[in-house]
C-alpha cells in the first residue's frame, strides 16, 4: 500500500486520519478534531507530520489546529471559500485543485451543502476519499448552509467516483443511520447484511469506516434518491432526484 491510513478516535464520536505515503515518508492529518490524540498517535508512530488537511470550518472538526500546527510545525491546507473563518492557510484549494503527499496525487473536490466550501480530498491512485460531514458511511451531513440541489449534486460527484474507492468520513454515526435506512428502503438485501456487519463491528468497539463508494451505492439512501424504486417507496414517482434526496434528508433530520 502506497499510502497507509490510520484512524485517530477523536471526541465522543469524531475521526481524524494520519495518512503516510511510503516511498516518501511524507505524513499528512485529516481535520483536528482535538490536538491530543493526533500528537499521541503520531509520537507512538514516529511519524513527523507534513500536512494538515482541513475539510471544513465546524469546530469538531478545526479544535486542535493551532495546536497541532505549533507542535509540529505542518503546513495547512483548506479550502479558499471558507478562509474567513479557518485559521491562516498555507494553501487555499478549490475544486480541481491537486497537490502531492509525497508520490500520491490529492484532487479536491468540492462537496458543498453540509457547509458552503466544505471539500474532501480525494487519492485517486490510493483509492481513498476522504469526505467528513458531506457523504457518510449510510448517511450524509445535515444540510446546514447550501440547499438540497446542491447537496444532491455532491451526491453526484461522489457516485462518479470508482466503486472500490474507501470513503473515510468524519463522525461514527453509521448505527443511527442504519435504523434511519432501514425505514426507507426495509427490503434491501444489501442493507441487511450490511447491518449485520456493522453491529458486529460496533460490539466490538471497531470502527464501522470507510466503506466503497459501490457499497453506499448500493446502500445508503441519500445516494439512491435517484432510483425509480426509491422514489416509489418515497411516493414520488414524478418528482426530481434533487426533491426525493431533500424529502429523505428532512426525514433523517426528524428521525
Ligand atoms: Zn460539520
Ligand atoms: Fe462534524
Amino acid at each position: 500500500m502506497p499510502l497507509q491510513i490510520i484512524t485517530v478516535p477523536c471526541l465522543s464520536d469524531n475521526y481524524a486520519y494520519i495518512l503516510r505515503e511510503t516511498n516518501s515518508g511524507k505524513v499528512a492529518v485529516v481535520d483536528v478534531p482535538e490536538a491530543r490524540p493526533i500528537i499521541g498517535a503520531l509520537k507512538d508512530l514516529e511519524w513527523p507530520l507534513d500536512q494538515i488537511l482541513i475539510t471544513h470550518h465546524h469546530h469538531d472538526h478545526i479544535g486542535g489546529l493551532e495546536e497541532l500546527r505549533t507542535a509540529t510545525g505542518a503546513k495547512v491546507y483548506g479550502a479558499a471559500a471558507d478562509k474567513h473563518r479557518l485559521p491562516v492557510l498555507d494553501f487555499e484549494l478549490s475544486e480541481g485543485d491537486s497537490f502531492k503527499l509525497g508520490n500520491e496525487t490529492c484532487e479536491v473536490m468540492d462537496v458543498s451543502g453540509h457547509t458552503i466550501g466544505h471539500i474532501a480530498y480525494l487519492f485517486n491512485d490510493a483509492g481513498a476519499v476522504f469526505s467528513a460531514d458531506s457523504l457518510m458511511a449510510l448517511g450524509c451531513g445535515r444540510v446546514f448552509e447550501g440547499d438540497f440541489p446542491m447537496m444532491w449534486e455532491t451526491m453526484l460527484k461522489f457516485k462518479a467516483l470508482h466503486d472500490d474507492t474507501l470513503v473515510y468520513s468524519g463522525h461514527e454515526y453509521t448505527m443511527t443511520n442504519a435504523k434511519f435506512a432501514l425505514t426507507i428502503e426495509p427490503d434491501n438485501t444489501d442493507l441487511q447484511i450490511r447491518i449485520k456487519d456493522i453491529e458486529s463491528k460496533r460490539a466490538n468497539d471497531t470502527p464501522t469506516v470507510p466503506a466503497s463508494i459501490g457499497l453506499e451505492e448500493a446502500t445508503n439512501p441519500f445516494m439512491r434518491a435517484d432510483l425509480p424504486e426509491v422514489k416509489a417507496l418515497m411516493s414520488m414517482q414524478g418528482a426530481s432526484d434533487a426533491d426525493v434526496f431533500g424529502a429523505i434528508r428532512k426525514r433523517k433530520d426528524n428521525f
